[in-house]
């Protein structure tokens, strides 16, 4: 795959979902342009990029070797329109809410009955949200 990226439209139909889930996770990637190491980044995140990178969020650059680590590290950059998704749904500018609230950044936390929103923290019942838009896995 060249530098240019992926065309719009080939975008897999699990991204938006899974951005929706875990925005606010996401949200701790690097920004476009940079190349980065897992190491980086939350070890929840290091943990799934061959994830990320199935459903284009992530991109992998190059292989880099220093005298340092044992073996050499994965490159990695972060998909610009995934980003900028990343960052609609944090903001609450994703238009079709996932949420009742009406935003779709879904907050993941331990220990809440429930789900919370990751822009107005608001929580509402599993069950509300799967029967709005059965897209919550
Ligand atoms: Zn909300």
């Amino acid at each position: 795959m060249s530098a240019g990226g992926v065309p719009r439209g080939n975008t897999p139909k699990d991204q938006l979902p899974f951005i929706r889930r875990n925005a606010t996770l996401l949200a701790e990637l690097p920004e476009p342009g940079e190349h980065w190491t897992a190491e980086i980044i939350p070890d929840e995140l290091a943990n799934q990029l061959t994830g990320l990178e199935n459903k284009q969020i992530v991109t992998f650059v190059d292989e880099v070797t220093q005298s340092k680590w044992k073996k050499p590290r994965n490159l990695w950059k972060t998909d610009l329109d995934a980003y900028e998704q990343i960052h609609d749904v944090l903001e609450g500018k994703d238009r079709d809410g996932l949420l009742p609230c009406g935003h779709s950044a879904i907050n993941n936390e331990r220990g809440v009955d429930g789900i919370s929103c990751g822009v107005c923290d608001e929580v509402h019942a599993r069950d509300e949200i799967d029967h709005n838009r059965g897209e919550v896995a």
